[in-house]
């Protein structure tokens, strides 16, 4: 079914870059053949899913939406890929994606762009674009995603999905093509809250090959979920609610706010005066991150090669200029910029003391309150092309998502209303770290 909805909305949308149908049915029957056999099937068995073209697959190129990667099939799966096998579940196909997951549009991609389902004239938010528009358009049930500042929140909240990333070191990034990798995290972008827990039980849990994996037991998120959100305590941060939040985006948040306290939350208000030094320190430190991962992009080891080169200098300087595209280099040169010997205190180094800033701030928050309530971007989506070539008005949109990722902690995204055009509203829920199942409980006990 989920095929048959791909190959008649995919031409218009272009969620996806791969579409898998071969393994999807080989996979599915053989879940249908194991039931007959009366076989005792994990919970999401047989449940299709589409996957972020950053997430490496054996069974399908993995291009990261870059010329660079253009046809790579990874000799490897992803540690999130061999738990959704393990799961039993039925990989739908590769998702378009911001090149190397960088951008909020999903128009760096270098093969196509991506329609949000709820308005085809506009964008479906990114990097995660393709995997909020795959489940927004029920050409998937349920998709991963990645976030690194925001990428699985915002165009969750673009095309009227629910988003989780959730705490740093939850989920392995083994397998996950590195844009920063002290930021990255995956994470499930669903239709229901339930659906995402349901996910996130399938990909969580430790994994000695990433080295920042936690070594926790986290219990089941899916099935303890209940919707009893009567004394818990959530703040509206003051920060987000100011001067460039459109007024129908505040208002929505608020009024899911009231809705909260006749839930039996008491809400407050706090004020986290370190979070306006979050969005320039979040593109020094994942600039800098992304110029080191990127290094090993040269032409030689993997992806595309220049032709005609008469010496190495000149194959890894032509492989990467046609490689890569605009956005890519632009954070490469700011990356090596602020890394480079003479700029290191300056830009990098404080870019660091930043972070701990807003990590402290969080906490001392999260002293009094159980979670955060918050817009995830400033606006609802913007038109195709609209911010193509205005760069750093497109890093602004970033001001609600990136200070969770500086802070590791985790984030759901889920719909709070329309605004005056039909388009979704978003809103966050922001907790302490491992607060992942009180989280759940209060999207769910809203939903
Ligand atoms: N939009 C942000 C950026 O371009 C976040 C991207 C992401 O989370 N991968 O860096």
């Amino acid at each position: 079914a989920y095929l048959s909805e791909i190959e008649s909305c995919d031409p218009e949308i272009g969620a996806y870059l791969a579409v898998t149908a071969d393994t999807a049915r080989a996979r599915a029957a053989a879940v249908d053949a194991a039931r007959l056999r009366g076989e005792e099937l994990p919970p999401l068995a047989g449940v299709p899913v589409a996957l972020k073209d950053n997430i490496c697959t054996r069974f399908a190129p993995t291009t990261c939406a870059s010329r660079m990667l253009e046809g790579f099939t990874p000799p490897y799966d992803a540690h999130v890929v061999e738990r959704l096998e393990a799961g039993r579940m039925v990989p739908l196909g590769k998702c378009n994606m911001d090149e190397f997951a960088m951008g909020s549009t999903t128009e760096s991609s270098f093969f196509q762009i991506t329609r949000n389902p709820a308005d085809p004239s506009r964008v479906p938010g990114g990097s995660s674009g393709g995997s909020a528009a795959a489940v927004a358009a029920c050409e998937a049930p349920c998709a991963l995603g990645s976030d690194t500042g925001g990428s699985i929140r915002q165009p969750a909240a673009f095309c009227g999905v629910v988003g989780m990333k959730p705490t740093y070191g939850a989920v392995s990034r083994y397998g996950l093509v590195a844009f920063a990798s002290s930021l990255d995290q995956i994470g499930p972008l669903t239709r229901t809250v339930r659906d995402s827990a349901l996910l996130l039980d399938v990909i969580a849990g430790h994994d000695p090959r990433d080295a920042t994996s936690l070594a926790r037991e986290w219990g089941s998120f899916g099935s303890q979920l209940g919707r009893e959100a009567g004394g818990l305590r959530a703040a509206l941060p003051a920060e987000f609610f100011g001067e460039g939040i459109a007024p129908e985006v505040s208002d929505a948040v608020k009024a899911a706010a009231a809705r909260y306290e006749r839930l039996g939350v008491r809400v407050g208000e706090v004020s986290l005066p370190t979070l306006r030094h979050a969005l320039p320190a979040y593109y020094v430190l994942s600039s800098a991150e992304a110029s080191s991962n990127l290094s090993r992009f040269d032409g030689v080891r993997c992806g595309f090669r220049a032709e005609g080169c008469r010496d190495i200098g000149e194959l890894y300087r032509e492989s990467r200029s046609q490689g890569f595209g605009a956005e890519v280099k632009r954070r490469i040169l700011l990356g090596s910029f602020v890394l480079s010997a003479g700029y290191y205190d300056a830009y990098y180094k404080k870019a660091l003391e930043v972070r701990t800033l807003v990590q402290q701030d969080f906490a001392r928050v999260f002293e009094r309150f159980d979670f955060l309530l918050a817009p995830v971007a400033p606006t609802t989506a913007c038109r195709l092309g609209e911010k193509r070539n205005s760069p750093l008005e497109m890093y602004m949109g970033d001001v609600c998502t990136v200070p969770v990722n500086i802070a590791g902690l985790p984030a759901l995204s889920m719909p709070c209303g329309t605004g005056a055009q039909g388009l979704p509203i978003g809103m966050q829920l922001i907790g302490r770290p491992f607060s992942e199942q009180l989280l759940y409980r209060a999207a769910y006990a809203y939903e």
